[in-house]
């Protein structure tokens, strides 16, 4: 049987690595949960003990994240994906306004093409030009005439590349996809008018995603959407319309637990996350060059840091060494290439001291 000492510091931009007390209860748990006698996987998503997961899932998000009464927060399925198109046919369809996209890296890409099948689309901002390293000025941004809503993306997980401050736009919902770091710093709900986020990054594994909603927003969609494209069914259902992903909702709800019980809140786990990524930045800056980091110093993100070597034929032998010290998934993503570490809350500081340094290491001998 694997052990706590088989374990690698695993660098996956996600699915990623979990927090081990939480790994821990749901291996605990996963004979029987306590008093109830199966697992979470076994038993009806409609029980006593599910309906209790689900409760507080659900008040760890809004206890932790501060969501006042003006939001509803809904649970479903599809991954961040789905919310591309979910987004315009529930608050584009139907819209004078064009939908209004501010494009800092490929998953914003992502939004606009499903968004432009439903209706009208604008491009407020696109970074494509200098490669997506960097997030817009406000004076940058460019809305269109009354815009629907205008989307961003508040971490551009290929890229590297985090808002540091958002946007604000009087009178136009502002629409975040928050994938990757959804939980990973505290936020000023009132700020927007609805935050999506699939769980696989920093708040659990695969299969469930969040999305909060602020109420009046739920008055523009239409009768006619298909019920499970409908954000009001998630509402009026309690996010149980049909059998939700049971286990991914149970570990969200245990990633909850940990960062409210064990790390102290959002701001608490913000300051180690802010400790860790500078650490790596660092080891970046004081490179000499050698490695050249991806986004522009002020867009830098604190969840996954993007990088390149001298050449391709080093970047591999990195990985490979990387790999045989135990530090994993450092690979970039395919579209960009380089290296990408993703440093979530889950991330122990040794792993982020055990990258930087082999990252000196590598340098003195191949630099
Ligand atoms: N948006 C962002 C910012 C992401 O990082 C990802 C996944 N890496 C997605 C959307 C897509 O998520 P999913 O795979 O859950 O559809």
């Amino acid at each position: 049987m694997a052990t706590v000492a088989d374990r690698v510091f695993n660098f996956s931009a996600g699915p990623a690595v979990l927090p081990l007390p939480v790994l821990e209860k749901a291996q605990r748990e996963l004979l029987a949960l306590p008093g109830v006698g199966s697992s979470v996987l076994e038993i009806s998503h409609r029980s006593k003990a599910f309906d209790g997961i689900l409760e507080r899932t659900l008040a760890g998000l809004k206890s932790l994240l501060g969501i006042g009464e003006e939001y509803e927060v809904v649970l479903l399925q599809g991954g961040a994906s789905l919310q591309f198109s979910m987004v315009p046919m529930n608050f584009l369809a139907g819209q004078s306004g064009a939908a209004n996209y501010v494009l800092t890296g490929t998953w914003g890409k992502g939004g606009l093409k499903e968004a432009s099948r439903i209706g009208k689309t604008h491009i407020a901002w696109d970074g494509g030009a200098n490669g997506y390293n960097c997030v817009p000025s406000a004076d940058e941004i460019g809305l269109s005439e009354s815009p629907a809503y205008v989307h961003v993306t508040s971490n551009e997980t290929i890229q590297g590349v985090q808002w540091q401050q958002m946007p604000s736009f009087e009178n136009v919902p502002l629409i975040c996809d928050s994938s990757s770091d959804f939980l990973s710093r505290p936020v000023d709900i009132s700020q927007y008018g609805m935050i999506y986020a699939c769980a696989q990054k920093n708040a659990g594994i695969a299969g469930v995603t969040v999305a909060i909603i602020r109420r009046d927003l739920l008055a523009r969609s239409r009768d006619d959407l298909p019920a499970m494209l409908d954000y009001r069914t998630f509402v009026e259902k309690g996010s149980r319309p049909n059998t939700p992903p049971v286990f991914a909702v149970y570990i969200l709800g245990l990633v909850c637990e940990w960062l409210m019980n064990e790390v102290g809140g959002l701001h608490a786990i913000s300051e180690r996350n802010m400790a860790k990524a500078t650490k790596v930045y660092e080891v970046i800056d004081s490179s000499s060059g050698f490695y050249k980091g991806h986004a522009c110093p002020e867009s830098r993100s604190i969840m996954n840091v993007t990088f390149r070597l001298p050449s391709e034929n080093l970047e591999a032998t990195f990985l490979e060494n990387a790999a045989s010290a135990g530090l994993t998934d450092l690979k970039g993503h395919r579209s960009v290439g380089g290296i990408r570490a993703s440093i979530y809350n889950a991330m122990p500081e040794e792993g982020v001291e055990a990258l930087c340094q082999f990252m000196d290491d590598f340098k003195c001998s191949h630099g």
